[in-house]
């Protein structure tokens, strides 16, 4: 009879065990009085990464075009995008601890709001740069550097940018006339997939400069990442052909763009996310308009968790 018993509880206590492992950790924020800017601070382990990898849409999406857009020059963890999963790590107990203390210390915004959702991957994967999928910030290391800090914001700018794709378009199309094309024409390089400003063959992001119109994209050059344009022809309002002249594009958006940090200028959701960064850290992004469009979105947002 003992004997059954002590199976049972090991049965038990197993199985407490593995529903433990297989759900994220969740924190809850109530740190300030106001329910519109709750926090809550989830991290996931490494056995949910596949069940993420092959059902998230926007890590479908991601990997998909990752097989069909870029070859070679990458490093492991992007050559075997069907073991993506397996460059998830755990954090630690510590680094749990001091992300949440992180979290927790930005300012208060509404814009910080919601879920902070966390993956950590090793600097195998995307030349272990920090970026999203869904609403998952994927990063490879912890610190509580100020350089961090604002890695943290940036990255949930993207979250945001997924979560109110129409009014981040909206904006990038009628305030600087970036425009949403689908692109036909082969690229002579290797583009370097970026899940935060993927430029899928069906949608792509291009600007004009004195009449002409641009395509920018992360390449590979030599194990080096660079930013280039290519010029583009419009074949009609949404559809460009792909055409032979390459310029680094921060010739081309440096002086539109004044205050973003040249290694953030090209994909338009990296403008808006550092300089969204910049507006809720500094004050302002140096740019009176994006500094409005965010002080609008900050207004129309509803935290997400603040009836729990
Ligand atoms: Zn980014």
């Amino acid at each position: 009879m003992l004997k059954y018993l002590v199976i049972l509880v090991i049965i038990f206590i197993s199985y407490i065990l593995y529903q433990r492992n297989n759900y994220p950790n969740y924190e809850l924020f109530t740190g300030h009085n106001y329910p519109n800017y709750h926090r809550r601070v989830s991290y996931y382990t490494n056995n949910t990464a596949k069940h993420f990898f092959s059902t998230n849409k926007s890590a479908v999406l991601y990997l998909e075009s990752v097989d069909k857009t870029t070859v070679g020059d990458k490093l492991p963890g992007n050559n075997q995008i069907n073991n993506y999963y397996q460059f998830i790590q755990n954090f630690t107990s510590r680094e749990k601890r001091l992300l949440k203390k992180m979290v927790m210390a930005l300012p208060k915004s509404k814009l910080l709001s919601g879920d902070w959702n966390f993956y950590k991957t090793n600097r195998l994967l995307e030349y272990g740069m920090p970026f999203t999928l869904g609403n998952v910030i994927f990063m490879p290391d912890i610190d509580d550097s100020r350089h961090y800090k604002r890695t943290l914001v940036h990255e949930k700018m993207h979250v945001l940018q997924r979560e109110y794709p129409a009014s981040f378009n909206h904006f990038l199309e009628k305030t600087y006339k970036f425009r949403l094309v689908k692109r036909v024409g082969h690229l002579p390089f290797t583009v370097f997939s970026n899940p935060d400003g993927l430029q899928l063959p069906n949608a792509s992001w291009i600007f004009p400069i004195d009449g002409k119109w641009y395509c920018p994209f992360l390449t590979i050059k030599q194990g080096q990442l660079s930013k280039i344009a290519i010029r583009v022809n419009l074949v009609n309002e949404r559809t460009v052909a792909i055409g032979d002249h390459m310029t680094p594009v921060s010739d081309l958006l440096a002086s539109r763009f004044p205050t973003c940090p040249i290694n953030h200028l090209y994909h338009p959701y990296e403008i808006m996310a550092e300089l969204g960064m910049k507006y809720i850290i500094e004050g302002t992004s140096g740019d009176s308009r994006i500094d409005d469009f965010y002080l609008k979105l900050n207004n129309t947002i509803i935290c997400p968790i603040s009836n729990i």
